[in-house]
C-alpha cells in the first residue's frame, strides 16, 4: 500500500512518538508500506513530486496521514495553497488518518487563529477542513489519533487493522474505539486512591491520587494511557503527572495542573458522575478512608 505522511502546523511530536515505537517498530511497520514520502524518515523525492504524482492520479494513495493542523500562510505546494492540497489529497485517498490534536482538533496552533483548523474538527465543532460529511474512497470519515502525542502503539494498531482489511469502528469523533473506549482513568494504579479520596501531596510521588488538586483529568479523557503503556513501562500517572486531557478536544487548558472547585468539591466531576453522588460518597469515604493509604508507600521519614 502507498502511504503519504505530510506535516501542517506541527512540532513532529508524532513523528517523534512514532520513531519511538515498540513491537513493532516504526521502521517494521513502514516496511510494510510503499512509503512515499514524509518529512523524516524518505529520502528520495520531494514532497512537491510525490504530491503531483497523486494529484495528476499517476499514483494511488492508499493511506494519506496528516501531522498538524491547517492554516493560512502555510507553504505552497505545486503553486496551489496547503489547505487545497490537503482536500485534493484526501478525495484521493482510500484512508485518512489525522495523527495528534493539532491534526485532529486545531488545538495549540489554533488557540489564537481562527482559521486554523484539524481535518475534520476544529475543538468540538465537526467540519473543519474536509466538512463534515467528508469520507474517504473507503467509506470512513478521517480516522482520529487524538492525544499530544498520540502513543505509537495507536498508530501500529490502524495501520495494521488496515492492512489486514479489517473495518475499524470508530466513535462520535472519529477515533477507534479499540484505543479510546477507556478512559485514562481505567488502569491507573491509583484508584484505590481515588476511591477513597486521598490526594496526593506533591507531583511526582507514588501516593495519592491527582484529581482532587492536581487537576488530573483521567475521569473525563478517553485514551488507552494506561492500558497500552508508553514505552511499555509507564504513563503520566503512574510517573505522578496527571493527565491533562491531551486527548480530548478542548485540549489544552488553562491552569492545567490545578483542580478548580466550585463550593468545595471539583468543579469537574468524573464522567457521569453526578454532584449529589460525588458529595454522598465523598464523605464516606473520607471517613472510612485505611489509613495505610494514608502513609507514604516507601522512605516513610520524607
Ligand atoms: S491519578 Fe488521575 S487517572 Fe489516576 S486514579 Fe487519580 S484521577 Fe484517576
Amino acid at each position: 500500500m502507498n502511504l503519504l505522511w505530510i506535516h501542517g502546523l506541527s512540532c513532529s511530536g508524532n513523528t517523534q512518538s512514532f520513531l519511538c515505537g515498540e513491537n513493532p517498530s516504526a521502521g517494521q511497520l513502514l516496511s510494510k508500506f510503499n512509503v512515499l514520502y514524509h518529512p523524516a524518515v524518505t529520502w528520495e523525492g520531494s514532497e512537491e513530486e510525490v504530491v503531483r504524482l497523486v494529484l495528476e492520479d499517476k499514483v494511488h494513495l492508499d493511506v494519506f496521514i496528516l501531522e498538524g493542523a491547517v492554516g493560512p500562510r502555510m507553504r505552497k505546494l505545486l503553486g496551489k495553497d496547503f489547505g487545497t492540497v490537503v482536500k485534493e489529497l484526501a478525495r484521493r485517498a482510500d484512508y485518512v488518518i489525522a495523527l495528534g490534536n493539532c491534526a485532529v482538533f486545531g488545538n495549540i496552533p489554533a488557540k489564537r487563529e481562527p482559521r486554523v483548523t484539524g481535518l475534520q474538527y476544529r475543538f468540538q465543532d465537526r467540519g473543519g477542513i474536509l466538512g463534515k460529511a467528508f469520507t474517504s474512497r473507503k467509506g470512513l470519515p478521517v480516522i482520529n489519533l487524538s492525544g499530544c502525542p498520540a502513543h505509537p502503539s495507536w498508530l501500529s494498531f490502524v495501520l495494521s487493522e488496515i492492512l489486514e482489511g479489517r473495518r475499524l469502528r470508530l466513535d462520535e469523533k472519529g477515533r477507534p474505539l479499540e484505543l479510546y473506549a477507556y478512559l485514562t482513568h481505567q488502569g491507573c494504579p491509583r484508584n484505590e486512591y481515588f476511591e477513597w479520596k486521598i490526594e496526593s501531596e506533591e507531583l511526582g510521588t507514588k501516593e495519592g491520587c491527582l484529581f482532587y488538586n492536581f487537576g488530573c483529568r483521567g475521569p473525563m479523557t478517553h485514551s488507552s494511557c494506561n492500558r497500552i503503556l508508553w514505552n511499555g513501562v509507564s504513563s503520566k500517572t503512574r510517573a505522578g503527572m496527571p493527565c491533562v486531557g491531551c486527548t480530548e478536544f478542548d485540549f489544552p487548558r488553562e491552569n492545567m495542573l490545578k483542580t478548580q472547585h466550585a463550593m468545595g468539591i471539583p468543579a469537574e466531576l468524573p464522567l457521569g458522575v453526578s454532584k449529589r453522588g460525588y458529595i454522598l460518597l465523598a464523605g464516606v469515604a473520607k471517613t472510612f478512608a485505611p489509613e495505610r493509604l494514608k502513609k507514604r508507600l516507601l522512605n516513610e521519614d520524607k
